[in-house]
């Protein structure tokens, strides 16, 4: 069933957290998280409908029954983070879903998510990378609105709403472990650009709700926490928060002025594709990766198309009021 056998394998992160690998695009990019509390558990982010077998196996890998799983709790709806929650639900008798108010019922009827999803990937893509879309059932999804609280087995999670990279985007804090699990919020930092133990982050602004004003305000909130670690669905945790937090702030900026640059742009694509890709050459030779011009794009192709896509949707949705 899982046709997508590559991944890394899961980590212990500590505190009961186990990242797991979704084996989504390639081996490191695509996480979810199982956190245990005394023989409960809580599955956060579910990667896709070919991740579900893998995250049974993990379960049993580590004594827990299908029934001990409480939540599964997605930080957005877009698919690399919810698209396999409803195949994943099914598996799990006494899960609930946990999920932003304004997700919530794209997950019990998902033809919007997925024919979104067709329209940015592409019908084949879609199938190969999601295969399907399962429906939840309407009782077993609890929406999460801002400051909601909710106990896995006594252990507090906290729902901070964190628009900005989409409108239906929460992070949860965890006071356990003094972390958020941040979905896209905190951006992305994959382990393979770590350089000397340093991690680098760079901003996602997958289609179609990017806001960067409104993305420096959930990250105000999600500062007000002075978190310890965030758990990143690409890829995995990260410390040196502040200096981490700065970086995104600035990255966004960037991003955001390149939108308005190319503006009414002739080729507006191509032009900020190049631009993403600049940026992100110097953003990487300041970090000190040594990496030439074509490894960066051809490591963040995913990330460079997706971000391109959606600072073109920007453009034709809030460009002219910007
Ligand atoms: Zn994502």
């Amino acid at each position: 069933m899982n046709r997508i056998p590559q991944h890394l394998p899961p980590a212990d992160l500590g505190h009961g957290i186990w990242r797991i690998d979704a084996g989504l695009h390639k081996p490191g990019m695509v996480a979810c998280y199982l956190m245990e509390q005394q023989g409960r558990a809580a599955i956060i982010d579910s990667g896709t409908w070919h991740t579900v077998p893998h995250v049974l196996e993990v379960l049993e890998a580590h004594g827990l029954a299908k029934e001990t799983v409480d939540f599964v709790i997605v930080t957005h709806i877009h698919l690399d983070h919810a698209g396999g929650a409803g195949a994943l639900m099914q598996q799990l008798p006494n899960a609930k879903l946990v999920v932003h108010p304004f997700g919530a019922k794209h997950m019990v009827d998902p033809s919007r998510i997925s024919d979104a999803a067709i329209a940015v990937y592409g019908k084949d893509q879609f199938v190969h990378d999601y295969h399907e879309i399962v429906p939840v059932d309407a009782e077993r999804v609890v929406e999460a609105p801002d400051g909601h609280r909710l106990a896995l087995n006594g252990r507090e999670l906290q729902f901070i709403d964190t628009p900005g990279h989409a409108g239906h985007h929460f992070c949860i804090w965890d006071a356990k472990s003094r972390g958020f699990f941040t979905g896209d919020t905190f951006g992305l930092s994959y382990r393979e650009t770590d350089v000397d133990g340093r991690a680098m982050v760079i901003p996602t602004t997958t289609p179609v709700q990017f806001k960067p004003d409104v993305w420096q305000q959930s990250l105000d909130k999600l500062e007000a926490f002075s978190p310890e670690v965030m758990y990143l669905t690409h890829f995995s945790a990260v410390r040196d928060v502040p200096r981490l937090m700065a970086s995104l702030r600035e990255g966004l900026r960037d991003h955001h002025r390149l939108a308005q640059e190319t503006l009414g742009h002739e080729n507006a694509f191509y032009a900020i594709r190049q631009g993403l890709l600049d940026w992100l050459v110097g953003h990487c030779s300041a970090h000190g990766l040594d990496w030439t011009d074509s490894a960066i794009e051809e490591f963040f192709a995913v990330d460079l198309d997706l971000n391109t896509q959606g600072l073109v949707a920007w453009q034709a949705r809030y460009g002219a009021e910007s």
